[in-house]
């Protein structure tokens, strides 16, 4: 799993109060680009110069790897993505016309969108983007390229894709959704991911139901590396993801890669994953991936870490095939202390959890967790990327051998550096009492609840006897965000941490309750448009357990939406009240997840985390609008460079910080291109 968290203005709420913060340069420069809704930062990679040379020789590799994945993304996220993108560099290039025209600020804006989304639709609401510039002017830019820009080997097949890619961009009507959770209808039919083709979700769950084997305690991950297809003839088939398989010319390249940073590799235990993944990318086998995901979770000694594979499945309306993505990293021993501490009591925490007993884990198994700095985002993590991450997702792995938690300290840092004073708690927290504990508490308890919520939440909990992971379907994502959450919640205020020394005040936990509620209920409406419904998975796990409370805590009145002002904002006034309604939810939603209870998990999600008040949310926007605070922000990387000897042995890894957003971009396609150019 991955976390995006915080909320609202991603991340904005984070103030730099930390002390133990980790900048070395303290003019670093974190802005980089900003348009529409979103704002483009650059994150600080401390330490990586005083890594040794093997380290940065591998983490270079990996970056390497990490970079020509980039194709697999575009064209997971939609059929016509790759040719779309080509399309519109193309001009972007060419073009030499006035800069100042309407047309061109629309085509710019456009352009940028189009890159952030790794496609023509937004990267968190999954809907398309509206073009401000004309077909007119389009079509007039279309005449200056050749058939080859467009990607066409005759005047007929051009016709062709010019027309497909006009509707694409133009037509609304046309792929609108890129993910449609609404199980009202058919969510394959109505999403626009490139995941399957011609087939029905019917005929989808059909087909996988027939192969997986009743029982099984050790099943493969289904689906994970497959497109699923109908042929003319009316048979399905899956078209692999591997080297010779589907996005083979660009896995050769990762493969590549891989190979080499098996060559400078820590130690053995790194080695033979590395050898072990890069087999799995050769066959597609999903069995190899497992003993991959065994071999990496249990490594935990390495200083240089990553993953590099079809991993989430937040963008599979079912929830099967895994988005390509990459995170290269290693590890900040200083905070990592901290994490250390929560996972060594692992079981304390596993054993006094508010949920059925039987449905706790008896022996919880080598949950790992450190802190990282980031040195190369890909695929799905960029350039929007989440600040944790606990991996492997199967459910076995995590049962009987652990799994992976991190915490990504230098991407949480540039959140928080890139925040200060923007005005949002003064608009929108109750009181100064509440802006002064927020101020005081919250970057603590916030990388807290990270690590809470990635180390124990998803670790935590076991599945009844025969329940069938998938069980809870299109809400299954939602479910498991909210019942980690919850868990993170729920031990914030438990007296324990500060018993570790991880936390010095008591009521520290205040600040992250303030805002969890603030956001779930009223907050990240700034990220929904107008009429429309709550569709991430995430952003409806945090209405989900903000507006189950309000509603549950409605005889105690422990948690209020009061009217001050003409504004709305939220009071707590028992917080203690509120730490119990999150415990009674966690056991609720752990029930549900344990048992498959999909028609309970359903209940819930259609009653708290899909609609939204209509009068509340507008009150939200236009509160939002004197602020000037993004919804979203993403990043562009560090440029790597190595320096070679006579012989072309790497004498050193440079790392640099200027690369522009639309520089980078158009750089990794004319240097990473792997796919679509027959
Ligand atoms: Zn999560």
């Amino acid at each position: 799993m991955t976390d995006f968290k915080i909320t609202i203005a991603g991340a904005a709420l984070l103030l730099g109060s930390m002390t133990s913060m980790a900048k070395e340069n303290p003019n670093f420069d974190y802005k980089v680009d900003r348009f529409a809704d979103i704002e483009v930062l650059r994150y600080e990679v401390p330490g990586f110069n005083s890594l040794t040379l093997q380290q940065k020789e591998m983490l270079y590799y990996l970056s390497e790897a990490a970079q020509w994945g980039r194709d697999i993304i575009w064209d997971q996220n939609g059929k016509y993505n790759l040719q779309l993108r080509r399309i519109l560099e193309k001009i972007y290039q060419k073009y030499d016309g006035d800069k100042n025209s309407a047309d061109w600020k629309g085509f710019d804006k456009y352009m940028k969108q189009v890159w952030f989304g790794n496609g023509p639709h937004h990267h968190y609401s999954n809907d398309k983007f509206t073009p401000e510039f004309s077909r007119a002017f389009f079509e007039e830019r279309l005449k200056g390229l050749c058939n080859k820009c467009v990607g066409a080997k005759d005047d007929k097949q051009r016709a062709e894709i010019v027309a497909t890619i006009t509707d694409y961009i133009f037509d609304p009507a046309f792929m609108p959704k890129k993910v449609s959770l609404d199980s009202s209808a058919d969510v394959i039919a109505n999403s626009s991911v490139n995941l399957y083709d011609g087939v029905t979700q019917q005929e989808v769950e059909d087909y996988f139901a027939a192969k997986k084997k009743p029982g099984d305690p050790t099943p493969v991950s289904y689906g994970l590396n497959s497109r699923l297809v109908k042929d003319a003839d009316g048979t399905i088939h899956e078209q692999t993801y591997s080297l010779n398989g589907l996005y083979g010319d660009a896995i050769r390249h990762i493969i590549y890669w891989l190979d080499k940073a098996k060559g400078v590799a820590e130690n053995d235990a790194q080695r033979a994953y590395i050898t072990k993944l890069i087999d799995y990318y050769i066959t597609g086998d999903l069995r190899l991936f497992d003993e991959y995901s065994i071999l990496w979770a249990e490594d935990t000694d390495s200083d240089v870490d990553f993953v590099n594979g079809f991993i989430e499945s937040y963008n599979d309306p079912l929830g099967m095939t895994g988005s390509w993505e990459s995170y290269v990293n290693f590890r900040n021993r200083e905070s990592t202390k901290r994490t250390k501490i929560i996972s060594d009591n692992a079981q304390w925490f596993e054993d006094n959890a508010p949920i059925d007993p039987q449905y706790r884990k008896p022996h919880v198994k080598g949950i790992s967790a450190k802190a990282i700095n980031a040195v190369m985002l890909a695929g799905d993590a960029y350039p929007a990327t989440a600040i944790g991450i606990n991996l492997p997702n199967a459910d076995w792995i995590r049962a009987q051998h652990g799994s992976k938690s991190v915490t990504i300290e230098n991407i949480t840092e540039a959140y928080a550096e890139a925040s200060k004073g923007n005005g949002f708690r003064e608009e929108f927290v109750i009181d100064a009492p509440t802006r002064e504990m927020m101020d005081k508490y919250l970057y603590q308890t916030d990388m807290l609840h990270t690590d809470l919520h990635e180390c124990l939440g998803h670790a935590s909990g076991q599945l009844a006897p025969g329940t069938d992971p998938d069980a809870l379907k299109e809400n299954g994502s939602t479910l498991e965000e909210a019942r980690a959450d919850l868990f993170a919640l729920y031990y914030l205020a438990d007296p324990k941490l500060v018993e570790l020394g991880i936390l010095d005040n008591p009521e520290a936990y205040k600040a992250e309750y303030y805002q969890q509620m603030m956001n779930g209920l009223m907050t990240q409406l700034n990220r929904i448009e107008p009429g429309n419904d709550v569709e991430e998975a995430h952003m409806r796990n945090r209405q989900l357990i903000a507006a189950w409370t309000l509603d549950h805590a409605k005889k105690s009145k422990a948690v209020q939406l009061v009217k001050k002002g003409g504004k709305t904002y939220l009071k707590i006034n028992d917080y203690k009240e509120l730490r119990n309604l999150f415990g009674q939810l966690l056991k609720e939603i752990q029930r549900i997840k344990s048992t498959g209870d999909y028609a309970a998990g359903n209940a819930l999600v259609q009653k708290y985390a899909v609609k939204v008040d209509p009068k509340l949310h507008n009150e939200v926007l236009k509160r939002f609008s004197t602020l000037d605070i993004p919804p979203y922000r993403g990043f562009v990387n560090p440029v790597y460079t190595p320096e070679y000897d006579k012989d072309g042995n790497i004498t050193d890894v440079k790392i640099s910080y200027t690369e522009g957003y639309p520089e980078q971009m158009m750089r990794l396609s004319r240097d990473y291109s792997a796919l679509g150019k027959k």
